[in-house]
């Protein structure tokens, strides 16, 4: 790959306002968000979508998992929150390397009933 702004964030090339960091993945603050909490959890490997998981990655998809309700209780959204991730230009994805969408709406008393486009 020649250059991606998630290896940056996660090499901390650039910087990110990060809410969880382990061996396999980090976790911060989406710069432009789309719903009053929006965090993106970022495998540290590159993984363009979700399209290109193989088996190997069968640990690093477990860990983007595991990290959801780390993550949502960090940030103070465990009681509800959505997560998504955007494969391919028709998905919605722009940046080739994958991450999880995690969105809240916390002050919404019965929740966002639609799903936002991210
Ligand atoms: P996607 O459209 O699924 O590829 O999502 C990419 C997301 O990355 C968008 O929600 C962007 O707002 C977000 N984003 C882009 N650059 C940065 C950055 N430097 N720090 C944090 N979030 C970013
Ligand atoms: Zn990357």
């Amino acid at each position: 790959m020649s250059s991606c702004i998630f290896c940056d964030i996660v090499n901390k090339k650039i910087p990110s306002d990060i809410i969880l960091e382990n061996d396999a993945l980090v976790a911060f603050h989406d710069i432009r968000p789309k719903a009053p909490v929006h965090v993106l959890i970022v495998p540290k490997k590159h993984v363009a979508s979700v399209n290109e998981f193989t088996k190997e990655d069968v640990p690093v998809i477990a860990a983007l998992m595991f990290a959801v309700p780390v993550v949502a209780e960090a940030v103070g959204v465990k009681d509800g929150y959505k997560i998504a991730f955007n494969v391919g230009r028709k998905g919605g994805q722009l940046i080739d390397h994958v991450h999880m969408h995690l969105l809240a709406w916390p002050d919404s008393p019965e929740g966002k009933k639609e799903v936002a486009p991210v």
